[in-house]
């Protein structure tokens, strides 16, 4: 069983990682297998939402910005060649507290790296979006060229469109490889054998099940709980264009408006406990649900005693400082991670997938800070 055909890449994991690793490097020519233990962003995958935030700003880190940058383009160019509308450009307001000095410093960076921006003092803020209430916000500032990306659906136009240029996909849930040296093939559960000249292991919060000695203390995937609220009849200030995408990092809270008429989003951002992504219970807490309930009153008072008329429950597959893990399996020479997206790499798939093909072909610059060298075994976030 399994495949004659020897590939010259093997990715396992079809979440937005894998998909725009495997689609890259078809794209270069590279006779790719693309292996998925569920389907593409499936429900339980990190991608598997319904909607993920791209925006520019990083504070004073210049990398993941110009990553985004990267990134919002071929979403955009792939989105237009593919003729599928995934991206909203609803716009991001970052809102901060009283505190306004990393506010002032993202602006700052963004400025510097060309990014159009929009700063929004705490009177302007409340005259344009009368619907929220900014009692403990110091001052804001609006991405008005970012946005949404419609994450499942991109997921699987991405994995479509590898398959359209030639790369090959397969069900399949790959076992742990053991050994040193070069690994010749890797093996499926089901005894299937796939060989390839490397294999890159894009499988998120699985990348600790799966390499439980190297990755296990290394990769923190968390329970992370959204909501989404049902909107009055007719009522349009929740929707774009009257309201934006926005996060607020002194609360830990983000949301987005009610897109498609699936509802208000929001979300914490704080890292819920430790979970295992294949059992978790997908059922929300309802000490959290009452928490949301009582932010959305005090900050959307014309949402207070909303329905919540959707849940989800996924996990953020955090590294200790939310630097993404990209690099060579310590043993096996021809064995490579990608991951470790910490609850902010889903509008990087682009240029990771791109980055991955480049390090896979000796073309690009190694980046230090997505060595496995730096990523230690205690938690302390310092990438938003
Ligand atoms: C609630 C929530 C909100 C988020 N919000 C944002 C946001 O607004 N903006 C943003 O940029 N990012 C956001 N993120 C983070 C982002 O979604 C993730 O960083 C990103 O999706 C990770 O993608 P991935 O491909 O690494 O992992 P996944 O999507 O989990 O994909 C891994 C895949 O590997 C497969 N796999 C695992 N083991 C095996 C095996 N043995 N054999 C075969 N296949 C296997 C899995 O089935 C899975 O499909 C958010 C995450 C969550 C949970």
């Amino acid at each position: 069983m399994g495949s004659n055909q020897r590939y010259d890449v093997a990715v396992v994991g079809a979440g937005v990682f894998g998909a725009w690793t495997a689609w890259h490097l078809a794209r270069r020519g590279r006779r790719v297998l693309l292996l998925e233990a569920y389907g593409p962003a499936h429900t339980r995958a990190s991608s598997g939402g319904e909607s993920r935030i791209i925006r520019m700003g990083y504070g004073p880190d210049e990398l993941y910005t110009h990553w985004s940058q990267r990134s919002l383009a071929q979403w955009k160019e792939f989105f237009a060649a593919t003729q599928q509308p995934l991206f909203q450009e609803t716009g991001v307001l970052w809102l901060a507290g009283e505190d306004t000095a990393y506010l002032l410093q993202t602006e700052e960076t963004l400025r510097r790296c060309g990014v159009q921006i929009e700063h929004l003092d705490r009177a302007v803020l409340e005259r344009r979006y009368p619907q929220i209430v900014f009692d403990n916000v110091g001052a804001g500032f609006l991405e008005p060229e970012s946005g949404l990306l419609l994450a499942r659906r991109a997921v699987a136009a991405v994995v479509a469109d590898a398959v359209k240029q030639g790369a090959d996909y397969r069900l399949a849930a790959v076992e742990t490889p053991r050994g040193a040296g070069r690994l010749d093939a890797i093996e499926a559960f089901s005894g299937e054998r796939f060989s390839a000249g490397a294999y890159v292991f894009a499988c998120g919060p699985w990348l600790g099940k799966l390499f439980p000695e190297i990755l296990g203390p290394r990769i923190f995937p968390s329970r992370q709980e959204v909501f989404f609220f049902g909107v009055p009849a007719g009522d349009a200030r929740f929707a774009p264009p009257a309201m934006p995408t926005w996060l607020f990092q002194a609360d830990e809270v983000y949301g987005m408006p009610d897109l498609e008429s699936r509802g208000f989003k929001i979300a914490l951002d704080h890292h819920g406990e430790r979970v295992d992504p294949d059992t978790q219970s997908r059922m929300v807490t309802p000490a959290v649900a009452d928490w949301v309930r009582s932010y959305v009153a005090r900050r959307f008072p014309a949402l207070a005693g909303a329905p919540i008329i959707e849940t989800r429950v996924c996990q953020y597959e955090n590294t200790s400082n939310g630097d993404f893990l990209i690099d060579r399996h310590p043993e096996l020479e021809n064995v490579w991670f990608a991951g470790g997206g910490s609850g902010h790499g889903f509008k990087h798939g682009p240029a990771l997938g791109e980055y991955v093909a480049g390090q896979l072909e000796g073309s690009a610059k190694p980046e230090p800070r997505f060595s496995l060298a730096t990523k230690q075994t205690a938690q302390k976030r310092a990438v938003y």
